[in-house]
């Protein structure tokens, strides 16, 4: 069902409120990131991430890269376009939460620092992805549509696992799921240079047929973008469940687009 109504409290608002009493508790700067963002990161990615060090996330190959870029606070469109790593973690991802309208510029999980992404995927627009790449059969006993996933992080045996829980429900929610209208594509993100999360193979949009995009949709009165969605809470579960963020909690909603990223809900 579409649902165009803005609720007032929300269990993601609750949630925020809380973090930031614990964060002027314990005295620290409010911000929405609360402690323990990092080791979470290090947590998810254990093929690659080793430790902390300071300011620096420390690969298992040595690698080492600043955690705060120390740039001063960032605006809106900078923090999309030359995010740090702390920067991914600007707001809290809402797990599991009902699918409210995100406040006006809260996007958790669309700020990506490329190099992580790049050094663990590959650079797509340098021939360095389509290796990694296998097949998924998509909801095989409903679809059997094969899509193109990266094997690293073990994104595609992750996605076989949604897949599977998706093609055990009723008939009524088909239509949502398939066909795919894509998973591994390298290009930009329509309307900017920066490049698509598609491009690592890490993502998939789900059916066309009942999705929203705040791109499809006219500003309201007041410049913002009303909040769309038809995508049932069940696939959202499913997704989240096996380490999958989901577009629908964006004010820049993207509904029918689902990425791997397993350090924003702790998930792996
Ligand atoms: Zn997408």
């Amino acid at each position: 069902m579409a649902s165009t109504a803005r609720r007032p409290a929300t269990a993601w608002g609750q949630r925020l409120a809380l973090a930031i009493c614990a964060a002027v508790l314990a005295g620290l700067p409010v911000t929405a990131t609360a402690g323990g963002d990092i080791e979470r990161l290090v947590a998810a990615y254990p093929a690659f991430l080793e430790r902390i060090e300071g300011n620096m996330l420390v690969w298992k190959d040595g690698t080492r890269m600043p955690i705060d870029d120390g740039k001063p606070a960032k605006a809106f469109e900078a923090l999309l376009d030359q995010p740090g790593i702390k920067d991914m973690f600007r707001w809290p991802y809402p797990t599991g939460a009902e699918a409210t309208p995100p406040a006006f510029q809260v996007d958790p999980g669309r700020i990506r620092h490329q190099a992580l992404f790049d050094k663990m995927y590959g650079d797509c627009t340098k021939g360095q992805t389509t290796a990694k790449l296998v097949e998924v059969v998509w909801l095989p006993k409903k679809s059997g549509q094969k899509l193109l996933v990266t094997q690293v992080n073990g994104v595609a045996e992750k996605l076989a696992a949604v897949s599977k829980v998706l093609d055990e429900l009723p008939a009524r929610f088909d239509s949502f799921l398939f066909p795919s209208a894509g998973t591994y594509v390298c290009r930009k993100i329509a309307g900017t240079d920066r490049p698509s999360v598609h491009g690592a193979g890490i993502a998939i949009d789900i059916a066309l047929k009942h999705a929203h995009y705040w791109r499809w949709t006219k500003p309201g009165a007041d410049g913002r973008y009303p909040f769309k969605n038809s995508i049932p809470p069940e696939i959202v579960t499913a997704f989240e469940a096996q380490g999958f963020i989901w577009g629908g909690r964006w004010y820049h909603y993207d509904t029918m687009h689902f990425e791997y990223r397993p350090e924003l809900i702790g998930a792996r």
